[in-house]
């Protein structure tokens, strides 16, 4: 990006904010007590060009747990360190056509793609099986995540979040011993470890900046454009983000890769960030989420950003 190009685009994040500040529907995620006591009112939007150029509005220095947006990096940590075609003799390529936590595998009996529950806690088997012992596999995706977000920020652990999460996670238990009837990895692993390094992967936190950075990461083909440190192979980044572009956002992933165009992925924190390659990456936080399960004022951003700035689509060039 054209240093007057990321003005424009924050220009406009800044007038959107101050639309979307109106809009209180939605709820926060309550199948997590912890989230549910989230102040709904917060809101952040962030965004970093992929020349490091960084921009804030709102409450933007207030860490969130990261919930699903730690899907990719867990899919890239995996990729990092087994490569990627043994990440995908585990994991799908396709959107699943339900719900994040749903019991349904695809065809090969295998999670349909690396941003479902189902997907992130297979990646999260991999970096387990691959690293061996808990405590250096935590270590792993803490310092994974860390270099992502260019240390622009702290990256923090939110225990609470954490413990709520693990206390009501029957679902996710079950879910994965429904796939270790039929996969050897996880039938391998030690499931309770495999779930707690999941859990604490959800439950890591950042502020915008940070998830902007991350972001920015991705749009920058895997080097950090605040420490130029190259973290990913652009191939790595290159999977990522198509699965991203198809999958990120929950049920809506086909009508937001159609309306907004660009890869992007959401949690139940509120958290969403938004990769534009080769310009810049957006994080937006704000916790009352859709029946669908993304922000709705992110959401809303989102779709308003692109009908200011048609050529961030990724067909909007044509
Ligand atoms: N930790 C959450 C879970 O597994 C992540 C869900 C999400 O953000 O979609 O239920």
């Amino acid at each position: 990006t054209t240093g007057s190009m990321f003005k424009d685009i924050c220009r406009t994040l800044q007038q959107l904010y101050e639309e979307a500040k109106d809009i209180k529907d939605g709820m926060q995620a309550d199948y997590i007590p912890e989230l549910a006591a989230v102040n709904p009112e917060l809101f952040a939007i962030a965004a970093v060009s992929c020349d490091g150029e960084t921009w804030v509005h709102g409450d933007a220095h207030i860490p969130f747990t990261l919930q699903s947006t730690c899907k990719p990096l867990l899919y890239c940590l995996a990729q990092s360190l087994v490569g990627w075609e043994e990440v995908h003799d585990h994991i799908g390529y396709e959107p699943s056509g339900q719900r994040f936590n749903a019991f349904a595998l695809d065809e090969d009996k295998n999670p349909h793609n690396p941003m479902l529950n189902a997907g992130a806690i297979m990646s999260s088997a991999i970096i387990w099986t691959h690293l061996k012992q808990k405590v250096a596999a935590y270590k792993a995706v803490k310092a994974f995540v860390e270099e992502m977000a260019g240390h622009v920020t702290p990256v923090t652990f939110d225990n609470s979040v954490y413990l709520s999460e693990l206390a009501t996670a029957s679902r996710n238990f079950a879910l994965t011993y429904f796939m270790s009837e039929t996969s050897q990895l996880l039938a391998d692993a030690n499931i309770q470890e495999v779930l707690e390094l999941y859990f604490s992967a959800c439950s890591l936190s950042c502020d915008c900046l940070g998830l902007a950075a991350i972001a920015a990461t991705f749009a920058n083909g895997g080097v950090s454009p605040i420490t130029e440190s190259d973290i990913m192979s652009p191939e790595m980044v290159q999977n990522a983000l198509s699965l991203m572009y198809n999958c990120g956002m929950y049920d809506y992933s086909g009508r937001f890769a159609f309306e907004v165009g660009i890869p992007a992925k959401s949690g139940v924190s509120g958290a969403l960030f938004l990769s534009v390659p080769g310009k810049l990456g957006i994080a937006i936080w704000s916790p009352r989420l859709d029946r669908k399960g993304n922000s709705v004022r992110g959401l809303h951003v989102a779709q308003r950003l692109v009908e200011e700035h048609r050529n961030l689509h990724v067909f909007g060039n044509v």
